[in-house]
């Protein structure tokens, strides 16, 4: 059983994933509305993914007998500068969110809970990968400046970016026969 402070600090989070996944959703719209399909795509998955870390943890807590509790979702940010302003947000947000799942592991560890430290294990690996595509993107984005045959080239590579049900849901999804 999980304890109630723990159970309380995991509910928050589940929160936070799906505030995440509902900014990068307002962020994929912005780059419908600039024709950058591509952009728009990258961002599609990374909503993807954030609804997936907010039901990695919302079964997480059903696992451990105890109760999910959904809270309010705030609007996201609507208007952006540029996309390389989206992706300076897109950091600013994850290193938040590295921030969150730290303090989550702080707690685990006062409280000896050893199933939650090994479940916060693979979302400490999956922020600093989360982090490193952000700074990888914005560097790629520096360089190119107003080059906008190199921005459309950009766009396309990252439209290739396809969605993978991350490990630890793909664990609890029923395979097909
Ligand atoms: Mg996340």
């Amino acid at each position: 059983m999980i304890s109630k402070t723990m159970q309380d600090a995991i509910n928050k989070q589940i929160t936070r994933e799906f505030y995440s996944s509902y900014l990068y959703l307002s962020m994929a719209a912005y780059f419908e509305d600039l024709s950058l399909p591509g952009f728009a795509q990258w961002m599609r998955v990374q909503v993807q993914e954030e609804s997936a870390h907010a039901m990695i943890f919302f079964n997480y807590i059903c696992d451990r007998g105890g109760r999910v509790v959904l809270g309010a979702i705030d609007q996201p940010d609507i208007e952006f500068k540029s996309p390389l302003d989206v992706f300076e947000k897109t950091l600013e947000h994850e290193q938040k969110v590295t921030a969150w799942i730290n303090e989550l592991m702080d707690l685990a560890i006062k409280e000896n809970d050893h199933a939650t430290r090994s479940l916060l294990n693979w979302f400490v690996d999956e922020q600093v990968e989360e982090e490193a595509n952000d700074n990888t993107i914005i560097a790629r984005l520096k360089m190119m400046g107003k080059d906008m045959s190199g921005l459309f080239q950009f766009d396309k590579e990252l439209g290739a970016r396809v969605y993978n049900v991350p490990a630890p849901l793909a664990a609890k999804q029923p395979t097909a026969a």
